[in-house]
């Protein structure tokens, strides 16, 4: 049984992250696992391009000089904005193998408070005892089925998180379900891969990202006045982006401003890049399926306008739902101590849960944090915070058993 100050359960772009600031703390044991950049590799697809921005997808480091920048650069690698997905996962594996180079690839089964912090039992039984845990284990838990499709089999339905290629779908018939970027992306690859694909999505419209209203601002004012409007975290609408680009603003307004922040913030969306690649694609809006059945190697689907089709695939691309009692290594009785609301956790200054010691970090904290939370450019926000106060913590700790300050802690770099 081996011994750490912090346990990080996850090796994502906020893991590696969090990973990377905590190691500025002189003195402190971090212990970080996960496989690098995992979902980006086994939970997306390829050729996909990334919706956020170039500014909105350096991964934060305490020194800045892991950038996407300077990736690029060392990499001899020429791409610009939207970034290739492959692109993106070299970039993480390249700012882990120099943020987090001691990553413990072993995967967490269970987390369970101990008599002092907490136990973590690793996938070959070894166990690691850690005084604070960070949990920074994404959204792939949370995937989100709509019930009329929970009958059907995978061979007829599954996620788009379930598939990373669509070369087995030339020639099938093929419906996506969603009007968000996953769908609509899912969409554009299957046409390319030679399948037949229509969308069904319950809004009436599909909403495109940098659309009418960006694009007048920008051309009528000019970019300082779009500059303005819209913060380089490239996460929600003119104005209301600056504001979710500040956390700590964020969470000074009252509890139905945040709701209607992050509602506006992160509503089902597509890149502009995806209107062209969609225009043969027929697209049934305001609609929903009411039923799905099995007939033989197809599925019928049966829309609420009550017409009928049949499909030999259903491409589910309806997003994720936070959960954080779906995760399935913490212990019943640690997951069930957690304060929630709708599945989120209550989170305090630090990322700290209800249960002291115990940190979430990503999109379980886009409830207490706001929407920059989903998305990779959340991590320069949440990294700070939680150096910062775990930084207060070990000092406070250290104060308390006499140990002088100035050699137990010191920043490697103050960060304001
Ligand atoms: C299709 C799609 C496109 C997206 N495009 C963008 C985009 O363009 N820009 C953007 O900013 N965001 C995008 N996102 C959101 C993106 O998923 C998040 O920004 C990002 O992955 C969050 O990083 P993370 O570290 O929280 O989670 P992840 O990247 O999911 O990392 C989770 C880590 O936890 C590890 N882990 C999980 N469970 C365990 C365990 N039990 N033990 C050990 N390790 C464990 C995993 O192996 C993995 O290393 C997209 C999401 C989807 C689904």
């Amino acid at each position: 049984m081996t011994g750490c100050d912090i346990a990080i359960i996850g090796a994502g772009p906020y893991g590696i992250s969090a990973s990377a600031h905590l190691r500025t703390i002189k003195g402190l044991d971090v212990h970080t696992f996960g496989e690098p950049m995992d979902f980006w590799q086994r939970n997306m697809p390829k050729g996909m391009l990334l919706r956020s921005g170039w500014e909105a997808s350096h991964i934060a480091d305490p020194n800045q000089s892991l950038t996407l920048d300077i990736f690029r650069k060392q990499s001899g690698n020429h791409f610009s904005s939207p970034v290739p997905l492959d692109r993106f996962v070299n970039y993480g594996l390249w700012h882990q193998q120099h943020s987090v180079p001691d990553l413990d690839q072993r995967k967490i089964v269970c987390v369970e408070p101990g008599t002092r912090g907490f136990r973590l039992i690793l996938a070959d039984g070894e166990s690691v005892l850690a005084n604070r845990v960070v949990i920074a284990a994404g959204i792939s838990s949370f995937t989100w089925r709509p019930p009329e499709f929970d009958n059907l089999p995978s061979s007829l339905a599954t996620h788009t998180s379930e598939h990373i290629d669509f070369e087995r779908f030339a020639g099938k018939e093929v419906l996506v379900v969603g009007g968000g970027q996953s769908a609509l992306e899912s969409a554009a690859l299957l046409h390319e891969a030679g399948a037949s694909v229509e969308i069904i999505a319950r809004a009436r419209q599909i909403r495109w990202l940098g659309g009418v209203v960006s694009r007048t601002i920008h051309r009528g004012f000019g970019p300082s006045i779009s500059k303005l409007l819209y913060a380089p975290t490239d996460v929600g609408p003119a104005g209301i982006s600056q504001i979710v680009a500040r956390p700590d603003l964020v969470r000074r307004f009252s509890r139905p401003i945040q709701d209607w922040l992050r509602k506006r913030s992160i509503r089902p969306a597509g890149a502009r890049w995806l209107v062209e690649r969609l225009k043969d694609v027929p697209m049934h809006l305001g609609r929903s399926a009411v039923s799905a059945t099995s007939k033989g190697a197809s599925v019928k689907v049966r829309l609420d306008d009550g017409s009928e089709r049949d499909f030999d695939h259903v491409f589910l691309g309806t997003g994720y739902r936070v959960d954080v009692s779906k995760y399935n290594f913490l212990a019943p009785k640690l997951a069930g101590s957690i304060s929630r609301h709708q599945g989120y956790p209550r989170l305090t200054e630090g990322f700290e849960t209800s249960f002291p010691g115990l940190h979430i970090l990503g999109a379980p904290a886009v409830w207490s944090f706001g929407p920059l939370m989903q998305f990779v450019v959340g991590t320069h926000y949440s990294s700070c915070a939680l150096m910062q106060f775990v930084a207060r913590k070990a000092a406070g700790n250290r104060a308390r058993v006499g140990e002088p300050l100035v050699a137990g802690l010191e920043l490697s770099r103050p960060h304001d």
